[in-house]
């Protein structure tokens, strides 16, 4: 069944014209991959499936299960089960890392009360060795835990504790925005396990990515598309990320910014 619907969908920035009648589909428990050119609209999508005020939908729909999330806040789509890590996440002072993933973990559980794969938390220790092992996993040491949000973290530390995030609030689908950009040979393989582990889980994952790379890393991969202009102009399987690879984008006669 269709998780995820983006249907013919228009989206501006500052009154310029960025998605210019965008088609995708996603079912639970799919993993798929977007690929394109800088300043395609990747980033785009990607915002505007989560509401950000800045995106301003002038057409076309954009529907979780079958209705449509337009109308909805941010927070009330990330309580439909969808979750984003951004490309470049920004630093929070004053919020408290363990009290933010806390608060997000305990809201989303009330909101997904039918999903009984979700562990409750009596305690607040009991919730820290759940974090700590997910921190383990991506490579990141505890004292994160003590920090302010993103403040003062790395290029690469701000990617592993995106994909953290996604780890511990396990959304029905994840959307990672360049997950890999900037990082080194053995995060890319950290980040790319961190993303098995939700496709084991039954999870939907989008991943935004220029390099085939990282989709290598993947347990499964069931579908590839090529944005370019604001649109879907090519889907594929696996193969079509190798080939972009190979021979760059000049090969769909699109231009690389
Ligand atoms: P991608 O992620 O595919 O590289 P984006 O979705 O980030 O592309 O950007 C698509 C286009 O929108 C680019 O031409 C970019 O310059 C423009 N754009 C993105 N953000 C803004 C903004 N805040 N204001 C104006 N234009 C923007
Ligand atoms: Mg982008």
């Amino acid at each position: 069944m269709t998780f995820l619907e983006v249907k013919d969908l228009h989206v501006s920035i500052d009154g310029k014209e960025i998605l210019t009648g965008l088609n995708f589909k996603i079912d639970k428990g799919e993993v798929h991959a977007i690929m394109g050119p800088n300043g395609s609209g990747k980033s785009t999508l990607a915002n505007a499936i989560m509401g950000h005020p800045k995106y301003t939908v002038n057409s076309g729909d954009i529907l979780v299960n079958g209705e449509s999330i337009l109308k909805l806040s941010t927070d009330l789509r990330a309580r439909k089960g969808l979750f984003l890590a951004f490309q470049y996440p920004t630093e929070i002072s004053g919020v408290g890392y363990s009290h933010f993933l806390r608060n997000a973990y305990n809201t989303l559980n009330k909101a997904l009360p039918e999903d009984n794969t979700r562990e409750v938390f009596l305690t607040v220790r009991e919730f820290y060795e759940y974090v700590k092992k997910n921190l383990d996993a991506v490579g990141l040491d505890q004292s994160f835990l003590s920090r302010y949000l993103n403040e003062g973290f790395s290029g690469g530390e701000k990617k592993r504790s995106e994909v953290m995030q996604m780890l511990v609030l396990k959304p029905y689908l994840a959307i990672l925005d360049e997950p890999d950009s900037g990082l080194d040979i053995d995060a890319v393989k950290a980040v790319a396990e961190a993303i098995n582990k939700l496709i084991e889980l039954g999870t939907g994952v989008l991943v935004i990515t220029h390099y085939a790379r990282i989709l290598r890393y993947l347990k499964k991969l069931d579908y590839v598309h090529v944005v370019a202009k604001g649109k879907v102009i090519k889907s594929g399987g696996k193969d079509l990320s190798e080939e972009l690879e190979t021979k760059g984008y000049g090969w769909l006669g699109l231009e690389d910014k």
